[in-house]
C-alpha cells in the first residue's frame, strides 16, 4: 500500500458517510511530509488484516485473507488502537490497561505514584486507555515518616493524573481515558465520592470516571443499615508474622470468604501452597489488628456512604460501582491475585500491569431473511467468532508493549475481549422490542453462543500454539459456575413471563449448545486465554461498522447535526426504511421526531413502530440493567454498559439500578441522567 492503485472498491461502498468522516479524520494513514492521504478504508484493513497475520507460521495468506474478509464486511471491526497503529511506527494495539499504584513516591518495582504516572504518559501517547486504583495511598493528613509531614491524600494525586492526561494528546487524534478506583473502606471515600459532583460537576478530573469499589459485606452493611470501618492503608506489621502486609489487604482478604474456602481445601489437597499476601486471618482478628494499630480512622454507617455515592450518580454520572467480589469470584484465573480495578470503560478488570485487547462483532450482519423473514446466520457467527478470536490473539504477539511488566502480566494470561455491537439494530431487524423478555432472552442466548465459539477456539489455539502460561487445569474456573439461569434473572430483577415461542425458535442453536464439554475439551488440550470475551462500548468502531453502539439501545431515531457548512437533518438509516414501509417519510413527521430524537406519542406512527423503536431514554431502566446482566451472565471479563435514565428520574432509580445489579452479578455499573452534565457530549462517537 502507499503507492497503490486508488481505485474504489466497491466493499468501500458498505461505508455509511459517517465512518467515512471517521476514518479520514482519525484513522487513514497520512504521508507525515505531505499530510496527503496514503490509503484508502480498503487499504487500511489490508495494512491491519496483514499485521496480524505476520505472526502465523503456516497459511499465513489464508489467515490473512480471512482477517481482511471478516474485516471489510463489517462482521467485525478490532478496537481502535488495532485500527491506528498495525504496522505502523506506533505498536500499542490493545485498548486497556490496568496500573499499580504502591504508597510512595517511586518504588524499585516502578510502581510507585510517578513510576505509574510516567507508565500512563507512555500508554495514552499510543491511543489506550488506563485503570488505577488509589486505594492504597495513605488518606490526606496522614504521616509521611521520611518528611515528617503529612499525606496530600489519593485525590490530589489523581489530579495530576488528570492534568498529564490531558497534556499527552493521543498523537493529536484522541484524549486520554481514564478510569479511578477507590475502595469503600478507604478513609478519604467520601472525598473522592465528592470529586466530580456538586461543585466539582464539569470542573475536576475531567479525564476521569470514577467508581467505588464495593464489597458484599458493604452492600451487605448498606441494607442493614449498619457501621463500618474507613481504614488508613498505612503499612503495618501483623503479629507473629516475618512479613509485612498492608492492613487493607488483610482485610480485603478476610472478607472474601471463597478465597478462604479455595485455598483451604487446597491446603488439604496439596499440604502446603504459595499463599503471596493472602494469610488468612478471620474478619475479627484483622479488625482488632487495624484497632489496635490505629488503622481505623472512624466508623461510618454504610447506608450514609451508599446514599451519597447514588446522589453523586444522579447529579453527574459519577461515581459507578465496581462490585469487587464479583469481579475476584469470577475472574477464571482467580488464583494468580486479586484484581483491584478495570480500564476506562468497565469491561476489563484487570490484574495490575495487564492489558487487553478488544474487538467487536457486528450483530446486525447475521441477522438475514430468507423470503421475508428474518434468521439468524449461526454458521457465519460460528465461522467469524473463529478468526476473530485468532486475530486478537495474535495480537497479544504482534504488540509492542510500553513497558516490559506490561509485556510480562500480558503474556503470561493472554487476555483477549471479543464483543459485539449493533444489537438493538439486530433486535429491530428481528422486529424485537429491545424492552422486552425476548429481547433479554435473545442478549442472554447470543453471549452464551458467542462464548462458546470463542471458548472452542481458544481450546483449538491451545491445541496448535500452546496454552497461556499462567493456565491451571484445576484452578480455572469456567463461567457457567457462576452463571445464573435465565428465569433467575428476570426474577431477580422483579419480572416474570417466558420468551415467546418465535424467540426460542430463532435462538435454538444457541440454547442447545452443551457448555459442559467445554470443560473436557480445554482439560484436554489446554487454553489459550485466560478471558475471551469482553463487552466494550464501540464508541467509534461502532461508527465504523455503521451500526448501533455495543448493546445500547438506539440513542435518537433523527437528530439535527452541525457542522461547517450547515445543519444537516440526520435520520437513522433502519428508521427511515420502516417510515417509508408505512409511508410516513414526510418532512412534518421527520421534523417532529428530529425535536426530540424519539417517536414518544406521536399519533401518526403506528405501534407497533413505536414499540421497536424506543430509544434509550424511553427504556425503563430496569431493561437496561437486565441486557446487562444477561450479557454478564456468559462473559469471563467485563461488560461495559450505560444505564441512560430521564432527565426528571428520582435518586430511587440510581439506588435500584446499583442494587439489582449487583443482585445480578453485573461487575461494574454507571449510569447517566439526561441533562445532568451542563455540557452534553454527543453520544455519536464525539464521546471521549
Ligand atoms: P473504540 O470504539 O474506539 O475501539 P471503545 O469505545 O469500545 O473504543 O472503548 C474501548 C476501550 O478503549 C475503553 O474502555 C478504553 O479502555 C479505551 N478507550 C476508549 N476511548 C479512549 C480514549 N479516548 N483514550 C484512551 N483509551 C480509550
Amino acid at each position: 500500500y502507499g503507492k497503490g492503485k486508488w481505485e474504489l472498491d466497491p466493499k468501500d461502498l458498505l461505508l455509511s458517510y459517517n465512518a467515512l468522516k471517521v476514518l479520514e479524520a482519525r484513522y487513514l494513514l497520512k504521508d507525515p511530509e505531505t499530510l496527503r492521504y496514503i490509503e484508502t478504508p480498503q487499504m487500511l484493513f489490508k495494512r491491519v488484516a496483514s499485521y496480524l497475520a505476520g505472526v502465523e507460521k503456516e497459511k499465513r495468506k489464508e489467515v490473512e485473507n480471512k482477517f481482511y474478509e471478516i474485516m471489510s464486511s463489517l462482521k467485525f471491526v478490532p478496537n481502535t488502537p488495532a485500527l491506528m497503529n498495525s504496522g505502523t511506527r506506533l505498536g500499542i494495539l490493545s485498548a486497556c490497561f490496568v496500573l499499580p499504584v504502591r504508597d510512595s513516591m517511586t518504588s524499585p518495582s516502578g510502581d510507585g505514584i510517578y513510576d505509574t504516572l510516567r507508565a500512563m504518559a507512555l500508554v495514552h501517547q499510543q491511543g489506550g486507555g488506563t485503570g488505577f486504583d488509589f486505594s492504597e495511598l495513605r488518606p490526606k493528613g496522614d504521616v509521611v515518616a521520611s518528611t515528617a509531614g503529612v499525606a496530600s491524600g489519593p485525590v490530589s494525586f489523581m489530579k495530576i493524573f488528570d492534568v498529564s492526561t490531558d497534556v499527552v494528546k493521543q498523537g493529536g487524534k484522541r484524549r486520554g481515558a481514564n478510569m479511578g478506583v477507590m475502595h469503600a473502606w478507604h478513609a478519604d471515600v467520601e472525598d473522592f465520592i465528592h470529586a466530580k459532583t456538586g461543585e466539582l460537576k464539569d470542573v475536576q478530573l475531567q479525564n476521569f470516571n470514577i467508581s467505588v469499589g464495593v464489597y458484599d459485606y458493604f452492600m451487605e452493611a448498606v441494607m442493614r443499615e449498619e457501621q463500618v470501618p474507613l481504614i488508613t492503608p498505612r503499612k503495618t506489621k501483623i503479629p507473629g508474622t516475618d512479613h509485612e502486609y498492608y492492613m487493607v489487604k488483610a482485610r480485603n482478604y478476610m472478607r472474601e470468604e471463597w478465597v478462604q474456602e479455595e485455598i483451604l481445601r487446597e491446603l488439604e489437597e496439596k499440604g502446603s501452597v504459595y499463599l503471596d499476601e493472602s494469610k488468612i486471618i478471620t474478619v475479627d482478628e484483622a479488625l482488632a489488628i487495624a484497632e489496635k494499630e490505629g488503622a481505623v480512622v472512624r466508623w461510618v454507617n454504610a447506608r450514609t456512604i451508599f446514599q451519597e455515592i447514588v446522589k453523586g450518580a444522579w447529579d453527574s454520572g459519577d461515581p459507578g460501582l465496581l462490585f469487587i467480589d464479583e469481579i475476584n469470584r469470577r475472574h477464571p484465573a482467580w488464583y494468580l491475585g486479586k484484581i483491584q480495578a478495570t480500564n476506562p470503560c468497565g469491561e476489563e478488570p484487570l490484574l495490575p500491569w495487564e492489558s487487553c485487547n478488544l474487538g467487536s462483532l457486528n450483530l446486525e450482519k447475521f441477522v438475514k431473511e430468507r423470503n421475508g423473514t428474518p434468521y439468524v446466520d449461526w454458521e457465519d457467527l460460528a465461522n467469524t467468532i473463529k478468526y476473530a478470536v485468532r486475530f486478537l490473539d495474535n495480537v497479544v504477539d504482534a504488540n509492542r508493549y510500553p513497558l516490559p511488566q506490561i509485556e510480562q502480566a500480558t503474556k503470561r494470561t493472554r487476555k483477549v475481549g471479543l464483543g459485539v455491537m449493533g444489537l438493538a439494530r439486530a433486535l429491530i431487524k428481528l422486529g424485537i422490542p429491545y424492552d422486552s423478555i425476548d429481547a433479554i432472552y435473545v442478549s442472554y442466548q447470543l453471549a452464551k453462543f458467542i462464548y462458546y465459539h470463542a471458548m472452542m477456539t481458544s481450546v483449538e489455539l491451545a491445541k496448535e500454539k500452546g496454552s497461556f502460561p499462567a493456565y491451571d487445569p484445576v484452578r480455572y474456573k469456567d463461567v457457567w459456575e457462576s452463571a445464573k439461569e435465565f428465569d433467575d434473572i428476570l426474577s431477580i430483577a422483579g419480572l416474570r413471563g417466558q420468551p415467546s415461542d418465535y424467540v426460542k425458535k430463532l435462538m435454538i442453536e444457541a440454547e442447545k449448545l452443551d457448555v459442559t464439554m467445554l470443560k473436557d475439551m480445554r482439560m484436554k488440550y489446554g487454553l489459550r486465554n485466560a478471558t475471551v470475551v469482553s463487552v466494550a462500548p464501540t464508541g467509534t468502531i461502532s461508527i465504523i461498522a455503521g451500526t448501533s453502539s455495543s448493546i445500547e439501545p438506539l440513542f435518537a431515531l433523527a437528530f439535527i447535526r452541525n457542522v461547517a457548512v450547515g445543519k444537516f437533518l440526520e435520520i437513522d438509516p433502519l428508521f427511515l426504511e420502516y417510515l417509508r414501509r408505512y409511508e410516513l417519510d414526510t418532512p412534518e413527521v421527520v421534523k417532529k421526531i428530529a425535536e426530540t430524537g424519539e417517536i414518544g406519542d406521536n399519533p401518526f406512527v403506528p405501534r407497533t413502530m413505536r414499540k421497536l423503536f424506543r430509544t434509550a431514554h424511553e427504556v425503563d431502566p430496569i431493561y437496561h440493567v437486565l441486557h446487562q446482566g444477561a450479557w454478564q451472565q456468559w462473559n469471563d471479563s467485563g461488560t461495559s454498559k450505560t444505564i441512560n435514565l430521564r432527565s426528571e428520574e428520582p435518586t430511587d432509580t440510581v439506588e435500584k439500578v446499583y442494587m439489582t445489579a449487583w443482585r445480578l452479578g453485573i461487575k461494574g455499573i454507571t449510569v447517566y441522567r439526561d441533562k445532568s452534565k451542563s455540557q452534553q457530549v454527543i453520544y455519536f462517537g464525539l464521546k471521549k
